[in-house]
């Protein structure tokens, strides 16, 4: 599960590190060296070159150096007596950059760069790849760390990171106030809406609550039969209507069954393809605005890659409340999970990790960020 997803974060975690690593290095090896070097600059500024060449650490801004220098004898003009000081402080300044221990934008972007690239290749959005390389940004430039500690505190910032793009409140779907509560299944044909529905269905009814469900395709042959079967064996009542019916209506009868019958819940499901999407999305809208559902679940296939956040753009004009990924048993990639939930900012109720009932995982974003983390 996610294997491709892990192995990119893993590889991001150890390129960030080794940056952090040969700062250190340099700080410590040629530290106190180039603080000698700097005194001998600043008293003697022609030497420059001769001093250059001995610290090689300090090379890719040798030229910076130079000019530096070149200014500050200028500057120095002016104030002779201070000649000394005012080449060191420019000196200083352009060699810190490279013997401090504390990492610069410039010493991660290209790894972040590398990152982004392999996060979209696990199918994370772009717009969430840059929203967690800006986020690293931030945690990580400017930091000094104990020695050893490093890669404890990339994993940690990618952890917030991650932690901020996935965390949204959770649906208690055992508590949901209205009875019947109605939730209604959208998503297109071969996503696994059928089989979530019957996976819900037993969750449910393990955690003592009663369902109905409403045969709400009309459109789809054999859909009403294979959710009939679901039905039979879990012992739950289905209602239907004829092929063509108006879906509302199925999912309309089915509340008023539910209320009859004292039901907790009504698990509708509904049409995955119609002639058009403009078309499959105004039943859809008909669905809701009928029967005002306490819950729009979307179900997304978690291998249908970077197109799952188009998805979720077209069925969030009907309003999306939570959202399940199927077959994320088979998924390797994950990064879909990363960029429908950053960009529809609700929370994933479930994710389907087989074809049995009981592979369905309530989610847990600290779990799976933790997961996905592991070494
Ligand atoms: P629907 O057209 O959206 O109702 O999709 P179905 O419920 O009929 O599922 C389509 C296929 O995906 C079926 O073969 C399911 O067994 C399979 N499927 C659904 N969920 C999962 C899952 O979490 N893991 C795996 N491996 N297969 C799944």
């Amino acid at each position: 599960m996610f294997g491709i997803l892990k192995k990119k974060l893993k590889k991001a975690v150890e390129a960030v590190s080794k940056r952090f690593e040969r700062k250190e290095r340099i700080a410590k090896s040629v530290g106190k060296e180039v603080e000698e070097r700097i005194e001998e600059v600043a008293e003697k500024p022609e030497k420059v070159e001769e001093v250059i060449e001995k610290i090689p650490e300090v090379k890719p801004v040798a030229e910076e150096i130079k000019e530096k220098i070149k200014e500050a004898v200028e500057e120095a003009e002016r104030k002779p007596e201070e000649k000394k000081s005012i080449i060191k402080r420019a000196v200083e300044r352009v060699v810190k950059r490279v013997v401090e221990r504390r990492l610069t934008a410039a010493d991660i972007e290209p790894v972040l760069n590398e990152l982004v690239t392999d996060l979209i290749e696990a199918d994370v959005a772009l717009e969430t790849a840059e929203r967690i390389k800006e986020d690293l940004e931030k945690s990580l430039v400017g930091r000094e760390i104990k020695r050893g500690k490093e890669r404890e505190l990339v994993i940690d910032a990618l952890k917030q990171s991650l932690l901020s793009v996935l965390c949204v409140p959770q649906i208690e779907l055992l508590s949901l106030e209205k009875k019947p509560a109605v939730l209604v299944f959208f998503g297109f044909n071969g996503s696994g809406k059928t089989t979530s529905i019957a996976k819900c269905a037993k969750w449910l009814i393990e955690n003592g609550k009663s369902c109905v469900f409403a045969a709400a395709d009309t459109f789809r042959a054999a859909s009403i039969e294979q959710l009939g079967e679901h039905a039979k064996r879990l012992g739950v009542k289905l209602i239907k209507h004829k092929y063509g019916a108006d879906p509302a209506a199925v999912v309309y009868d089915a509340v008023e069954h539910a209320k009859a019958k004292g039901i907790d819940y009504v698990l509708a499901d509904t049409a995955g393809r119609v002639h058009t999407n403009k078309d499959l999305i105004d039943e859809m809208k008909k669905i809701v605005r009928v029967n005002k559902p306490d819950l729009r679940i979307l179900v997304i296939d978690s291998l249908t890659g970077n197109d799952a956040v188009m998805q979720a753009r077209m069925f969030d004009e009907i309003g999306v409340d939570a959202v399940i990924f199927t077959k994320v048993d088979v998924n390797e990639k994950g990064g879909a999970i990363l960029s429908v939930t950053h960009e529809l900012k609700k929370p994933i109720l479930f994710l389907g990790i087989g074809q049995r009932y009981e592979d369905l995982e309530r989610f847990d974003a600290e779990k799976f960020v933790e997961k996905l983390l592991q070494v």
